[in-house]
C-alpha cells in the first residue's frame, strides 16, 4: 500500500515520528493508504525551510515566479486523469465531477494567480507640490494554508497559487481525510523545479499540525477553509498574536424560487446546487424556499428528478451522487435526517444509507433526501449538514422569505430564481451572503471576491483581494518640496 509523504524544503520525506495513519477509500470503507501522521516536529521543519526560503523567494521577479506557477497548472493539466482518478478515490466523488470541475479549476488557479500577480499594481497619492506617498506591497512572508476535504486540491490550490505568486513562502496542511492529491501535487512541484522551501506541505491531524502551524510565531498570515468551529478556534489562537486572517467557514445557503422563474432552467440547476459532490460544497443551497403558487408543481417534479439521480461507485460514468467522504462524516448527515424526522419534517425521498453492492457494499453513501414540513427556525434548517440532504418550503411573501433566508448564523452564498429583473436586484441586494446568485449556481469570474458574512468568516479570497492579503502595504511618503 501506499506511503504518503510530506513536501518539506524541497523533498518528499517520511515524518520525523514514522508514524502514519490509515486513508480510507469512502466508496469501498477501506483503507487503501497511509498518511503521515505528522506533528510539531514536522511543523517546524516545514516552518524553517519556508523561512529560509522567504528573502530569496520574495524578490524573485515576478515574470520568474508566475513561470513555476504556469508550469505547474500545465502539469496539473498534462497529469488530469491521474489527479482526477485519485480525488475520486480519496473523496468518494464521482470521477466525472472530479474531471470536469476540481481538477481543471486547480490548475486555472494556477494560471489565473501565475498570470494575474503580472498586473497587480499598487497606487501612488500626489500630495500636489508637497510630497508623494507611494504604496509597496510586500508579501507577508510564511503563509500557513489550511484546507478542508470537500473539494480537496481546488481549495488547496486557491490558497497556495496566490501566496506564493505574491512571494509569500508556504506551510500548507491538507485535510487529513482526502491527503493524495496534495500530495500529487507536492511530486509535480519537484518535477517543476520549485525551489526549496516555496511550498512546504504537512500531512496529518488538524489538532497537531493543523494546530501548530496557526500558533508558530513565525507565520504571520494564515488562510484557513473549513468549518465555523475550527475557524473560531483558530481565530482565538491567532488573533491574539495579530496574524492576517482569512476565514472560509460553513453555510446554510438558502435557494429562493420565485413563481416567475424560468421553471426548466431552475429545475435542472436546482438539483445540481442541492446534491452536486453529494451536497458536500460549501456552495450547495440546502434550504429551498418556493413560492406557494408553484410549490406542489416543484415538489412532485423536483422529488421525481431527485430519485433519478444514481448513486453509485464513483468511477461509473452513469454515478451523479457518490459517496460521503468519511463513516463519521455519513453518520452525522444521517442524524440530521433523524433529527428533521423529530422535529416533525416528512422525508420525501431517500433518507437512507444506500448500499451500491458488490465491492462498494462496505461504501458511505447516502441517497439524496427532501424533506418537507419544517419550520425555517428549527435546527434542521440552521445547522449546516453539508451532505445530500435539502429542505423544501412555500413562501407567500418577498419579506417573508428575506428573513427566513436571512435567519441563519451563516451568509455564505445564495441563489434567486425570477424573471423580474427589478425583484432579482432588489433581494440580492437584501440577502446578507458573500455571493448571490441569480439564475444560475456556482458560475464564478475568479477575478471577483469570494467568501461569506457573518459566521461563515471574515476576510475575502479571489482575484486581486488575494494578493492584497498576502502582502502588505506600506506607505512611504517622500517630500519634494
Ligand atoms: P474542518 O474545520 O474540520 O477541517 C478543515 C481543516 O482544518 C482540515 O485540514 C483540518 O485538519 C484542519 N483543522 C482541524 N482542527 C484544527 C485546529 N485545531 N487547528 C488548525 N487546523 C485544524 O472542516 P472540514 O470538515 O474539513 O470541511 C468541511 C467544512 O468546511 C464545512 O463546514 C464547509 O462549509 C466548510 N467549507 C467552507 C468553504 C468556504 O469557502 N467558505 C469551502 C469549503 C468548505
Amino acid at each position: 500500500m501506499q506511503y504518503i509523504k510530506n513536501y518539506i524544503n524541497g523533498e518528499l520525506v517520511e515524518p520525523v515520528s514514522k508514524k502514519y495513519l490509515d486513508n480510507v477509500d469512502p466508496s469501498r470503507g477501506k483503507v487503501y493508504s497511509y498518511i503521515p501522521d505528522s506533528d510539531e516536529q514536522d511543523v517546524e521543519l516545514a516552518i524553517a525551510a519556508a523561512n529560509a526560503a522567504f528573502p530569496a523567494w520574495s524578490i524573485t521577479p515576478k515574470d520568474v515566479r508566475s513561470k513555476y506557477l504556469l508550469k505547474i497548472a500545465d502539469l496539473i493539466e498534462k497529469n488530469l486523469d491521474k489527479l482526477a482518478l485519485a480525488e475520486s478515490i480519496d473523496n468518494g466523488k464521482p470521477l466525472k465531477l472530479a474531471k470536469t470541475v476540481d481538477i481543471p479549476r486547480a490548475a486555472a488557479n494556477f494560471h489565473f494567480y501565475g498570470t494575474g500577480i503580472l498586473h497587480y499594481a499598487a497606487y501612488t497619492h500626489s500630495m500636489e507640490d508637497t510630497a508623494i506617498n507611494y504604496t509597496l506591497r510586500q508579501p507577508v512572508g510564511v503563509a500557513g494554508c489550511i484546507s478542508p476535504w470537500n473539494l480537496p486540491l481546488y481549495l488547496f490550490t486557491w490558497k497556495i497559487a496566490p501566496a506564493i505568486a505574491a512571494g509569500c513562502t508556504v506551510v500548507a496542511k491538507p485535510s487529513e481525510v482526502t491527503p493524495m492529491t496534495a500530495y500529487l501535487l507536492s511530486e509535480l512541484c519537484v518535477e517543476a523545479g520549485l525551489p526549496k522551501g516555496v511550498l512546504n506541505i504537512v500531512h496529518g491531524l488538524g489538532g497537531k499540525v493543523g494546530n501548530a502551524i496557526v500558533s508558530s510565531k513565525n507565520v504571520p498570515l494564515i488562510s484557513f477553509t473549513g468549518g465555523t468551529k475550527t475557524g473560531a478556534h483558530i481565530a482565538s489562537i491567532a488573533a491574539p498574536m495579530f496574524k492576517k486572517l482569512s476565514l472560509e467557514l460553513g453555510g446554510k445557503n438558502p435557494n429562493i424560487i420565485f413563481a416567475d422563474c424560468d421553471y426548466d432552467k431552475m429545475m435542472a440547476t436546482t438539483l445540481h446546487s442541492s446534491f452536486s459532490n453529494q451536497g458536500q460544497i460549501c456552495l450547495c443551497g440546502s434550504r429551498i424556499f418556493v413560492e406557494r403558487s408553484i410549490y406542489e408543481k416543484f415538489k412532485k417534479d423536483f422529488v421525481e428528478q431527485t430519485k433519478k439521480l444514481v448513486v453509485g461507485a464513483p468511477l461509473e460514468e452513469k454515478t451523479r451522487i457518490g459517496a460521503v467522504v468519511s463513516q463519521p462524516h455519513m453518520e452525522k448527515v444521517l442524524s440530521y435526517v433523524e433529527l428533521a424526522k423529530q422535529e416533525g419534517g416528512t422525508v420525501l425521498c431517500g433518507g437512507k444509507r444506500a448500499n451500491v453492492g458488490g465491492e462498494f457494499s462496505e461504501g458511505y453513501y447516502i441517497e439524496p433526501t427532501i424533506i418537507e414540513g419544517l419550520p425555517y427556525n428549527c435546527r434542521t434548517n440552521q445547522e449546516e449538514i453539508f451532505g445530500p440532504v435539502v429542505t423544501i418550503m412555500p413562501f407567500n411573501k418577498e419579506e417573508e422569505v428575506l428573513m427566513w433566508a436571512n435567519s441563519t448564523i451563516y451568509g455564505l452564498a445564495s441563489t434567486v430564481w425570477t424573471q423580474d429583473l427589478t425583484k432579482a436586484h432588489r433581494v440580492a441586494q437584501n440577502i446578507h451572503a458573500g455571493i448571490v446568485w441569480i439564475n444560475c449556481w456556482l458560475l464564478r469570474d475568479l477575478r471577483t471576491p469570494f467568501g461569506g458574512v457573518k459566521s461563515s468568516g471574515v476576510g475575502r479570497e479571489g482575484g486581486f483581494e488575494a494578493f492584497d492579503f498576502f502582502t502588505e502595504p506600506k506607505n512611504v511618503c517622500i517630500k519634494i518640496n
